[in-house]
């Protein structure tokens, strides 16, 4: 393209944009009323304006409010008049604004004191002094798109390339289905495109920097339509492949029902239902099932094992760390103990010798399952027959983990789970490949968990509060916060705080202490003794985030809690309000910034996994959400699953009946045809058609 050489190029590449298509959906992120071009004689106080004018001074300013480091400039245009503009901590100004120069500005006027006649503060400028887009309607006079600069692409840069672009090419055909234009009222694609960059003067403001205008919607909707119908194709794909088709007999349903040590709710009945319907299909099971912390995913993965046992099978179950690995090796063990299965743990900790031990008795099918951390992941880790791969708290691992325990069985089926339950249409659209399963329950009984904020100060009143707990029988946990980066660290400041509380605090209680740097049997032995009720105070780390169980601890006491993550803190206060008495998770703080004061104020104000899960995406954005390992979640180009959830939804369900029942073959054909040319490359829908 004319403007683009080597160097803008490789700009635009870092940005994604490699290709003119990919501009042409480069969406504004703000669009700006500047069709209020007025002479600077004819302004008038509090209105929006723009002004085509010339940099006549500029200098710091040192009368009266020097200490703030004001800038100011005065601006004239053809009608003679001055305007004045202002800017605080404006001192790099004086690089950019030299007298002479011609500018573009925008922003509120405002009558000034001091300059005793209009001035603007930090107004939105722009140099219209560049060599390539003399063009000035471009950038003033209309509603104009801001667009994030790339590099040292400036959106005035974007303008001028789109506008190029958008005059020297001919219409891009529109390959959305034609019915569904017509069903949802939706612009063609061209109309959408070319208002999406220069919206039409009677635009409404408000619904573009709302990304609602019908452009918008259009390119927004198309984004998910492609997205989903790939996605669907998918998955259809996926269903397809050869896989084990378990028996669902009389005698396994009698082992489950044997098994259970408790009624199962209504959720977890119909998720077993979802679960055991995929496992008799002669093809690999590929499936989430997600819950709040403490819904009874647990007991559910147990009922899935027992179906692929009773056919001979072997389960693999994968946890991201040691303490959840025990954890659920000590569940298994519990709930099997009646059926005769052997559960074998295999960690990292584990040393050679009783590595090669394990390993020997799970290749040769003497252990019905496996628990294990990524040390299951070893290449020498051979299963006998591997029917059931269970994989927990599914985000702390990467695809390519979840593939390398899959090629350990032929075709196995896959059941993943997760903590942080998020709405289904989002979770089938970022989780890509698997269907999947809600637990919207909890079991009979809980007392919802009271959550108090504490400043640090009154530290005090929280230490009786907890001693009057420990004196009614009950047990507590306390965190120390933990530098994610070294367990090390972490571990110090809680050895720290555990020698502060046993000897200063708490001498007469049992505290007990818990960190990622123990030996497996030290933390072994430190959660049974607290299992046992032998350690009244459990001082840790985040390690105990996911897994423990011990329904006694009615305490999450949770210390410098603005250092923790949302769902973190909701993870840790899970631990208590698993038995029949009142718990309690005191949040105390040191140093609140305004983000980290609404993380708690959402976790005070609710128990539900769902809404928090919600706040948490919305306060970190879907990117950091979901983070780099889930390299499910697609790179959109103006879609934004969280702003965009509505969107998404009506994208979802059209997608899903299109590629369920197309209107044509030929039509659907020509969708393959066009996802494969067109979005196989952004969002790695690789298997699609
Ligand atoms: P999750 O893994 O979803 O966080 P768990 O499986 O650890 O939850 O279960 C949390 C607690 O609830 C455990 O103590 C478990 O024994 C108990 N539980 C699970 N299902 C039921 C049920 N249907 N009725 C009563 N208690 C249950
Ligand atoms: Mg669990």
């Amino acid at each position: 393209m004319k403007g683009v050489g080597p160097a803008r190029a490789a700009m635009l590449e870092a940005k994604g944009l490699r290709v003119v298509e990919d501009l042409l959906t480069y969406a504004p992120f703000r669009y700006e009323d500047r069709s209020n071009v007025k002479p600077i004689s004819e302004l008038a106080p509090g209105e929006m304006a723009t002004v085509l004018g010339e940099v006549r001074t500029a200098r710091a300013s040192n009368f009266h409010r020097a200490n703030l480091g004001m800038f100011e400039a005065t601006f004239t245009d053809s009608s003679r008049a001055v305007l004045t503009g202002k800017w605080f901590h404006g001192s790099y100004l004086a690089d950019v604004l030299k007298p002479g120069l011609k500018i573009a500005l925008y922003g509120k006027i405002e009558f000034d004191s001091y300059a005793h006649g209009l001035a603007v503060m930090h107004p939105e400028f722009e140099i219209l002094a560049g060599e390539e887009d003399g063009d000035h309607s471009l950038h003033t006079g209309r509603i104009v798109p801001i667009y994030e600069a790339a590099g040292k692409i400036s959106a005035r840069v974007f303008r001028g390339l789109l506008h190029r672009i958008l005059e020297s090419i001919p219409p891009v055909e529109d390959p959305m289905p034609s019915h569904l234009l017509r069903q949802l009222k939706l612009p063609d694609r061209w109309t959408a495109i070319r208002n999406l960059h220069f919206p039409e003067a009677s635009s409404d403001l408000r619904l573009l920097n709302s990304f609602r205008s019908a452009a918008q919607f259009r390119l927004i909707f198309e984004e998910f339509f492609w997205l989903e119908c790939g996605l669907e194709l998918k998955r259809a794909k996926a269903r397809v492949y050869p896989g084990i088709a378990f028996q669902l007999t009389d005698r396994v349903r009698s082992k489950i029902v044997e098994m259970l040590p408790f009624k199962p709710t209504g959720a977890q009945k119909r998720v077993l239902r979802e679960i055991a319907k995929d496992m008799e299909a002669p093809h690999p099971m590929y499936r989430l099932l997600q819950g709040d912390v403490g819904s009874g995913k647990t007991l559910v993965a147990a009922e899935a094992a027992i179906i692929a046992i009773e056919n001979g099978y072997q389960v693999a179950v994968l946890a991201p760390t040691e303490i959840l690995a025990t954890q659920h090796y000590f569940y298994f063990k519990k709930v099997f103990k009646k059926l005769n299965y052997v559960p074998l743990l295999l960690t990292g900790s584990h040393s050679q010798r009783e590595k090669a031990q394990l390993k020997k008795v799970v290749a040769a099918g003497l252990a019905h399952v496996v628990v294990g951390t990524h040390a299951l992941l070893e290449s020498d880790v051979e299963f006998h027959k591997l029917g059931l791969a269970i994989i927990d708290e599914q985000h702390r691992f990467g695809v390519e983990q979840r593939q390398k325990l899959m090629l350990k069985g032929t075709h196995p089926d896959v059941l993943v789970m997760t903590a942080t339950p998020i709405p289904r249409t989002l979770a089938l659209t970022v989780y890509g490949d698997l269907d999947v399963s809600t637990i919207d329950e909890m079991p009979p009984g809980r007392k919802p968990i009271v959550t108090r904020h504490v400043e640090q100060i009154r530290i005090e009143q929280v230490y009786s509060f907890l001693k009057k707990q420990i004196e009614a029988g009950r047990q507590a946990y306390v965190v120390y916060p933990v530098i994610e980066e070294s367990e090390t660290q972490a571990m110090k400041a809680a050895q720290k705080m555990h020698q502060h509380l046993s000897q200063i605090v708490f001498p007469e209680l049992s505290v007990g202490l818990l960190h990622g740097k123990l030996t497996p049997s030290e933390k072994e032995a430190a959660m049974e003794k607290f299992q046992r009720g032998e350690i009244q105070i459990l001082v840790s780390t985040t390690v105990i985030e996911v897994g423990v169980d011990v329904p006694n601890a009615t305490v999450m006491l949770i210390e410098q809690a603005e250092r923790f993550g949302l769902a973190q803190l909701h993870q840790l206060r899970g631990r208590v309000g698993r038995g029949a008495d009142q718990s309690y998770c005191i949040l105390v703080t040191e140093k609140l910034n305004p983000v980290a004061r609404e993380r708690i104020r959402t976790l005070v104000e609710s128990n539900d996994g769902f809404y928090i899960a919600d706040m948490d995406m919305k306060l970190r954005g879907p990117g950091e959400f979901f983070g780099t390992r889930q390299s499910g979640l697609p790179a959109l180009q103006i879609g934004n699953i969280v702003r965009d959830a509505d969107i998404l939804e009506v994208a979802r369900n059209e997608a899903a009946a299109f590629v369920s029942h197309p209107p044509s073959e030929e039509e659907l054909r020509r969708a393959v045809t066009y996802i494969r040319d067109h979005w196989q490359r952004r969002y790695g829908l690789v298997q699609v058609g």
